[in-house]
């Protein structure tokens, strides 16, 4: 290891800045947000940055360096342009054992500034040692989406805490345990999700009582139509949690791979005898696993929320006070719109978009279809590939125009994504000889004719 990590303390402390551009500017930024009492040196001093250190407390001096400039500050930072001024900077501060870093210059620093993910108190530093500030920049985006931005709230309350528990546990081993435990607990759920009174007060039950560290959550969670990319951030760090996975035949195999390797996988799709598990049996196994004490995932196609029965599956959770939470996903809708470049609204030909199902009941498809066929409304039908003759008739029947384009989108925003477009009046004819794959979704109205302009990969 070429350097070694340290955090410092400089708050309220002086530290020097050489410089009075850009860079500097950058500087004052960063070492005043840990609370560092800035002093700053150069002839000519940039407006913004003057302000911005006067604010703070510091102090500027439109001048050059001098040595003495150096007395008294723990930190020096050298971010000019020249670099006889930097070395000078540098010699002068390592002789007397100051903390010293010149801008992009390795060999001239005593210590160098790491990229940071700041989740204040939490922060991550990451340094490649100065051969690749870029790189170091590129992992810390990578770490960026995999720590919650509330996890600095977390890190506070569990340091509000800290001297209670020890209290409590006197053994470090079982302090250790105990934080795990609420780490992974509904509790880390509960301030991930801005409900920090809540957290709090169930953090403090199970300080009270370790028998209140129980794990059993249950989270439904939206896949998305397809495309694993579209999943959330939010649905991968809990398909990275859950101990049992349920999920059915809309959820992408390559996305099911994304869980947990451990879980423990239940398929409650349709199987190859074509029965699925029934409805309130999956709303069983929902509670069934949670009172096992585990970390329960239902995972859906799309979004939980749209034609997904989600409302059902919680409501027995909620009866068994069982906590839930539900993430959104991108609908099947959004998502194959976008990625056939059908723009749902458009201000020219369409003021509203109306999702419905065209799931057929009885073989027929009771719609308020007077309500469908405004011209500047878009339509997009789900489950509607078995209805979509009457779809198209009842269409023109109550007055949209058989010249209305329609597009028919299967296994959307997947590699194996197919469009097919025609108008209301042809569009039956024009499938006669494809073999459709489900599943299909339908858009009707004029924005399908945009696609060809605004597709740019596309079948
Ligand atoms: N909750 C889901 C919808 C479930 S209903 C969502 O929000 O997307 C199932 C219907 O969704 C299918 O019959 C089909 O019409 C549509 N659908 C889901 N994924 C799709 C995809 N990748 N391509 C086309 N249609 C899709």
């Amino acid at each position: 290891m070429q350097y070694l990590p340290l955090f410092t303390d400089v708050r309220g402390k002086p530290c020097l800045i050489v410089g009075g551009g850009d860079i500097a500017l950058r500087k004052a930024r960063l070492i005043q947000r840990a609370g560092a009492v800035v002093h700053l040196v150069a002839p000519t001093i940039d407006q913004k940055l003057q302000a911005l250190v006067e604010k703070n407390n510091g102090q500027c001096l439109a001048r050059r360096f001098e040595p003495a400039d150096l007395d008294g500050v723990v930190l020096a930072i050298a971010a000019t342009e020249d670099l006889a001024l930097n070395t000078q900077v540098s010699e002068l501060a390592q002789a007397r054992n100051i903390l010293v870093n010149v801008v992009d210059s390795p060999a001239l620093c005593n210590f160098i500034l790491p990229s940071i993910v700041d989740r204040s108190p939490l922060v991550v530093a990451i340094s490649s040692g100065g051969s690749s500030p870029v790189l170091a920049r590129y992992v810390r985006s990578l770490i960026e989406t995999a720590i919650p931005m509330a996890f600095g709230r977390f890190a506070a309350l569990i340091g509000k805490f800290r001297p209670a528990v020890k209290q409590k546990l006197p053994d470090i081993d079982q302090r250790r345990d105990f934080w795990e435990g609420v780490i992974e607990s509904p509790v880390g759920e509960l301030m991930l999700a801005g409900k920090e009174t809540q957290a709090e007060q169930r953090l403090a039950e199970m300080i009270e009582d370790s028998a209140a560290l129980s794990r059993a959550e249950v989270y439904l969670v939206g896949a998305g139509p397809g495309d694993p990319d579209l999943l959330t951030f939010k649905a991968l760090r809990l398909m990275q949690k859950a101990d049992v996975v349920l999920y059915d035949r809309l959820v992408a195999d390559e996305i099911v791979a994304l869980t947990r390797a451990d879980a423990e996988r239940v398929y409650v799709g349709k199987a190859r005898s074509d029965h699925a598990v029934p409805q309130n049996q999956i709303n069983q196994l929902l509670v069934d696993y949670a009172k096992q004490n585990k970390r329960v995932l239902r995972l859906k196609g799309g979004d939980p929320f749209i034609f997904g029965r989600g409302g059902e599956e919680l409501a027995l959770l909620a009866e068994e006070n069982i906590p839930f939470q539900v993430v959104p996903g991108v609908t099947a809708a959004s998502g194959c719109a976008a990625y056939a470049g059908i723009p749902l609204t458009h201000r020219d030909y369409a003021q509203s978009v109306r999702f419905v199902t065209g799931h057929l009941k009885d073989g027929s498809l009771d719609l308020p279809w007077h309500e469908l066929v405004h011209p500047a409304q878009t339509v997009v039908f789900y489950m509607g590939l078995m209805g979509l003759p009457t779809i198209c008739a009842k269409l023109i029947e109550n007055g949209r125009s058989e010249y209305t384009p329609i597009a028919l989108i299967q296994q959307g925003t997947t590699k194996h994504q197919k469009v097919i477009t025609a108008t209301l009046a042809t569009m039956v004819e024009r499938i006669e000889d494809e073999a459709i794959q489900a599943p299909t979704l339908i858009i009707v109205g004029e924005v399908v004719e945009l696609r060809d302009s605004l597709s740019w990969y596309d079948s």
